[in-house]
Parts: C-alpha cells; sequence; structure tokens
C-alpha cells in the first residue's frame, strides 16, 4: 500500500538542454545527443532508486515536450512551418507554436518503445510510460485536414493504442495518459472525451492510468491558480472515469484549491494523489507530505492510494526534485509505519 511514484518528467541536465526549459533546445548535436539521453535517464533513475520511490519513469528526459514526444513520430504533421493557436481554452491567456495536422496521421514506427527497453535495463523496479491524451494531443495541433476535433482526437486514439499496445507487450508496467483537458472540456470529456481515451487504452496489458491536472508548476500557470476559485471540475471528471475501463486516476491535490473529499467520487478506483507541490522550490517535510496522506486516506482506501507529485518536475532545479521526491518516499513511509502499526 501507498506506493509512491511521480507523474512522469523530471528536470534534465544542463548539459542536455539549458535549465528551465520547457519546449528544449538540445545542447548536444544529433551524434552526441542519443548518449546523452541514455546518460540522463540513468540518472534521472538514480535519484528515483536514491529517494526510494516504487515505480519508476525515465524522466522524459529524451522529450522535447510532453505532447511533441510522441508526436514528432507520426506522419501527417507538419513541424517545420508551425501555427499560432489557442490552447487550453484560452485558460492561461496564451497562443502556443503547434505543429499542422496537413494529412492522414499514421504511425510509421513504434516511437517509445526502445526508450521503456533501455529503462527497464536500468530497474527491476515496475516501470511506467506516459503518453499524451488524445483530447489533450489534439487541443495542442494546428489541424488542417480532419477539420473537427472529435475526429483528429479519434485518429489519435488509434495510434496512441498502437503504440500502448507494443509498450505493455514489451513489459511496461502502468500506461498513462496525460489529459489535463479533461479539467477545461467538460462537456466534450463527458459526450466522447472518455470513449476516446478508452479506445486509446483498449486492450492493453498493462494498468491504464490517466493524469489529469491544472497544468505545469510554470509561472504562468501558478498565477491562474492563485487566482482561480472554481474547483469543481474533478466532482464531474471523477464519476465518469468511475464507471470507464481506466484503471488508475491522477489528481492534483497539494497545490490546487481542489477539496481532498472528491476523491471518494473514485472509490474502488487507484487514485494517484498528489502530495507534491510543483509550482515551487520549497521541499516539503516528510511530515507535511504524511499529513496530506492522512487526508486523502479519509477517502481512498490504503491498497488504492499512491501518493504521488501534482504534476511533472521539468520546470523546478534537480535539487529540488530530488528533494521532493525523497520527502514522497519518506513521507508515505511514515504513514505505512502507523498503518502497519
Ligand atoms: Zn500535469
Amino acid at each position: 500500500m501507498l506506493q509512491t511514484m511521480i507523474v512522469g518528467s523530471l528536470p534534465r541536465p544542463t548539459w542536455l538542454v539549458p535549465p528551465h526549459s520547457m519546449y528544449v533546445s538540445w545542447q548536444l548535436d544529433e551524434a552526441q545527443r542519443a548518449e546523452g539521453c541514455d546518460d540522463a535517464v540513468v540518472l534521472a533513475v538514480a535519484d528515483q532508486e536514491w529517494a526510494g520511490l516504487h515505480i519508476l519513469t525515465d524522466g522524459e528526459q529524451r522529450r522535447r515536450h510532453y505532447i511533441w514526444g510522441f508526436c514528432e513520430g507520426l506522419s501527417g504533421l507538419d513541424f517545420e512551418r508551425l501555427a499560432k493557436i489557442d490552447t487550453r481554452g484560452n485558460r492561461y491567456g496564451i497562443q502556443v507554436d503547434a505543429a499542422r495536422v496537413v494529412g492522414p496521421i499514421r504511425r510509421p514506427k513504434p516511437i517509445l518503445v526502445d526508450a521503456l527497453r533501455f529503462l527497464k535495463r536500468q530497474t527491476g523496479k515496475p516501470v511506467k510510460v506516459t503518453l499524451p491524451g488524445p483530447m489533450t494531443t489534439a487541443d495542442t495541433l494546428a489541424d488542417e485536414h480532419y477539420g473537427d476535433r472529435q475526429t483528429l482526437a479519434a485518429e489519435l486514439a488509434r495510434v496512441l493504442n498502437e503504440e500502448a499496445l507494443e509498450l505493455a507487450e514489451n513489459g511496461c508496467d502502468i500506461v498513462q495518459f496525460d489529459e489535463p483537458c479533461f479539467n477545461i472540456y467538460l462537456d466534450a470529456v463527458e459526450d466522447w472525451g472518455i470513449r476516446t481515451l478508452e479506445a486509446a487504452a483498449k486492450g492493453v496489458r498493462a494498468k491504464i492510468a490517466v493524469h489529469i491536472c491544472y497544468g505545469y508548476g510554470i509561472p504562468l500557470v501558478v498565477e491562474w491558480k492563485n487566482h482561480n476559485t472554481d474547483w469543481s471540475h474533478y466532482g464531474r471528471t471523477l464519476p465518469l472515469l468511475r464507471t470507464s475501463a481506466i484503471d488508475m486516476i491522477s489528481v492534483e491535490c497539494a497545490a490546487s484549491g481542489v477539496d481532498p473529499s472528491v476523491l471518494a467520487l473514485d472509490r474502488g478506483k487507484d487514485l494517484m494523489v498528489g502530495v507534491i507541490d510543483v509550482g515551487t522550490e520549497e521541499i516539503e517535510t516528510p511530515q507535511t507530505v504524511a499529513s496530506r496522506i492522512r487526508t486523502a486516506l479519509q477517502y481512498v482506501e490504503p491498497q488504492h492510494l499512491y501518493p504521488c507529485t501534482d504534476c511533472g518536475m521539468i520546470p523546478r532545479s534537480r535539487t529540488a526534485a530530488r528533494g521532493k521526491m525523497k520527502a514522497l518516499a519518506d513521507g508515505a513511509w511514515l504513514v505505512r509505519s502507523e498503518l502497519s502499526g
């Protein structure tokens, strides 16, 4: 019980990408990059092992960005001539550069399977691979081909399913789809979002998780959270997921104004509960983490509770990320000791 893990990403070494970069420009040229990424993954795994986490990721060290890292392996997209688009329901008031969908989306070959195999050679612990969810990916592309969001998402779900099936066949324990848009487009989530996510997960012989958050811990998003007063979104999405084929749900609880009693809406599902604030360099004490876990335990049974970070830690310093992972593992250990007497 109380198995710990991070949502997915960790900050990358500064010799690989400049510090605090979200969309990276690599510091190494093409020939050196593969070795550099391998080395960064070894360090990311070592940090998670050192902290004492139970389920590991590769820290998404090889990806330019959590959406692009998958989409760059697809055909039908143009990454050369980018378009400016509104995204995330314009919640954060910015436009972003987006690849254009210019033809049928296909997956010519596996995208993250080699990375999974490398990760599994570094650890004997269970591993998780994250993929961008179909709704959120569709929200991050400039569609000039399919003509409507739902069709684009369905096509993305098809290639995501191909990838997820192969990840599971190659020993991936948890396949996690990142769907921050499940906290934004609530009507669409109900109409087609969950169904499309289930299509991406269909037949996959691994645990299927969905990560739903209020965004990265970057200043723009932290500012939005500081002023936001409506935290009702999980209240609508979690009951929909309870009756879905999705096994695990990742919920942000540490830094947002979310009322943790909402967790009770998914009783019976596995819940990854955010007990680490990813929007600050301040490292939580194990006692703070333990107290957040005890609160979650009022609504989630211990065998279903996975203490986790709120979101990816890519915007943090490596020192803060290491400290936060240690606090996460130590805080969970404190509560586990109490529970087992
Ligand atoms: Zn997130």
